[in-house]
């Protein structure tokens, strides 16, 4: 197993930080990078106290300049980056009719720009060595959900980017492929439940009910799905989306 350097946005909490303890136990150094640098910094520090090696970052992802500042950091403690996982995100939901335009952009800026410029910031380097794995977060939502629009969007771009820049880079030794979570109990959760006038309990249980599996996901599962798509032998994989979500959905 090769040691690589892996870069996990949004690790600070939830689903990224269980990615980034993941890829950790797989021996790669982790930069945990988050817009909220005391989550960044509790992740990195749970990794290090189990062993592993890990450097927390502080960056929005829609903002261009704080990308290419984060990744020279990295790149310079570090090392190269090797695998690249789009994981930072929210939801503000709210019916079509009355989202505001901030809304809009601060959902899709998050999900779609950052994972553009996070790739424009890492992928050369991939393409130097010759080997690279970038994996985006998307969602079940991508296939369509009411009341959330703007994020519906985004995770079904973020599937066309998946597939778009994969045939772009396969060439130079790079696979893009996408992770959608099905109900994973995070910060998110707790939005979502508060939105549906739930308690978090109501909520997870009313939840669990609707997946054939019949429980909510863990940051875990979809760390395993990540740990796929980022295996050294996983070249021949690009380009493809994998739901994580308990059953099949549509
Ligand atoms: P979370 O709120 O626990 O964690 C998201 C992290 O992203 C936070 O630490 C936040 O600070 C960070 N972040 C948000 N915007 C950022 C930005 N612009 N720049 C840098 N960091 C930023 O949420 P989560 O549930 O762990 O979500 C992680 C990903 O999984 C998201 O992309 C989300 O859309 C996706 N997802 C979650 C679920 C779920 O049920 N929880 C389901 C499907 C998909």
């Amino acid at each position: 197993m090769q040691s690589r350097v892996a870069l996990v946005t949004g690790a600070g909490s939830g689903i990224g930080a269980g990615i980034a303890q993941e890829l950790a136990t797989q021996g790669h150094r982790v930069a945990v990078l988050d817009r909220t640098p005391e989550t960044a910094t509790a992740t990195a520090d749970q990794i290090k106290a189990s062993g592993g090696t890990a450097l927390a970052v502080h960056a929005d992802v829609s903002d261009p300049a704080q990308v290419t500042q984060a990744v020279a950091e990295v790149t310079a403690s570090l090392g190269p980056v090797g695998i690249l996982v789009n994981n930072a995100g929210f939801a503000k939901d709210n019916n079509v009719l009355d989202m505001p335009l901030d809304d809009w952009d601060a959902v899709v800026n998050t999900h779609l720009r950052g994972s553009f410029l996070m790739l424009k910031a890492t992928a050369p380097a991939m393409r130097e060595t010759g080997w690279g794995r970038i994996v985006n977060i998307s969602s079940i939502s991508a296939l369509g959900d009411d009341e959330r629009v703007n994020y519906v969007a985004a995770k079904s771009g973020l599937e066309g980017f998946t597939r778009a820049a994969a045939l772009d880079l396969a060439q130079h030794g790079i696979t893009v492929n996408a992770v959608g979570p099905g109900v994973v109990h995070t910060k998110m959760t707790t939005v979502s439940a508060a939105r549906a006038g739930r308690t978090l309990e109501q909520h997870l249980e009313a939840q669990a009910k609707t997946i054939p599996v019949g429980r909510i996901g863990t940051p875990h599962d979809i760390a395993r799905a990540v740990l796929f798509f980022a295996a050294e032998d996983a070249d021949f994989v690009t380009g493809q989306v994998i739901y994580v979500s308990g059953g099949p959905h549509g």
